[in-house]
């Protein structure tokens, strides 16, 4: 009986640490209530020294700006491929520095983690707010009380497409499940700056234009959120 109590607590916490709407502490947003048929297109991980200019490639020809969390690490390896994203017209947010788990991270690695990502960023001259997104989408306590001391708004997403296996199979299915389920104000997040995401790019340009069939425009997260 205790075992199970105890899982069932263990259980309980795992699924809080996963919520996309709620938070103990701070400003977190997975969707911003809007009348707008606006979208942020929100791209995680890297820079990557192979793909970053297929992406930005891609979006330069269809004219849209995207929201890129990108991982201080990455962006120290590959500083040009930051300002590239930055260059292009395009909004970097900080994914920490080397992409832990955050959900059991104590205040010091919690804090290294953000401001050494905050620092590569503003070492290439960004100067705009730079929002935070978790990797794997785990929070829990600490990490929220940081973001929540240090009024940094979080950002999640509402439509997820490759966490579902059957839809990730597919590059059409990918976009399919974007186009259909995206609606005013939606955060979409995809992962298409490594080898293994080709998937992902492919369907990235079907994404643009089966929103803007739907007659959507996109806008980077900071538009989404001060425009509400
Ligand atoms: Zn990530």
């Amino acid at each position: 009986m205790i075992v199970v109590t105890a899982f069932g607590a263990f259980f309980g916490i795992f699924l809080f640490s996963k919520s996309r709407t709620t938070q103990m502490f701070g400003d977190i947003f997975a969707r911003v209530e809007t009348e707008r048929p606006v979208i942020a297109l929100t791209f995680d991980d890297g820079p990557s020294v192979r793909f970053t200019p297929d992406v930005l490639a891609l979006l330069k020809e269809r004219d849209v700006t995207a929201t890129f969390f990108l991982i201080g690490r990455e962006i120290e390896e590959n500083p040009a491929g930051i300002r590239a994203i930055i260059e292009a017209g395009h909004e970097v947010g900080n994914h920490t520095y080397s992409h832990p788990d955050m959900t059991l991270a104590g205040p010091q690695t919690v804090a290294s983690e953000i401001e050494r990502t905050d620092a590569a960023i503003r070492a290439v001259g960004y100067q705009g707010e730079i929002y935070f997104r978790p990797p794997y989408g785990k929070k829990l306590v600490t990490l929220p009380w940081y973001l929540s001391r240090n009024d940094r708004k979080t950002i999640m997403w509402d439509v997820e497409p490759e966490s579902f296996p059957e839809t990730a199979a597919s590059a059409d299915f990918i976009a399919e499940h974007v186009i259909e389920n995206a609606r005013n104000g939606s955060i979409v997040l995809l992962h298409v700056m490594y080898g293994s995401r080709s998937l992902s790019r492919e369907a990235l340009p079907k994404i643009i234009d089966g929103l803007r069939a739907r007659g959507f425009e996109f806008v980077t997260v900071s538009q989404l959120i001060d425009g509400q």
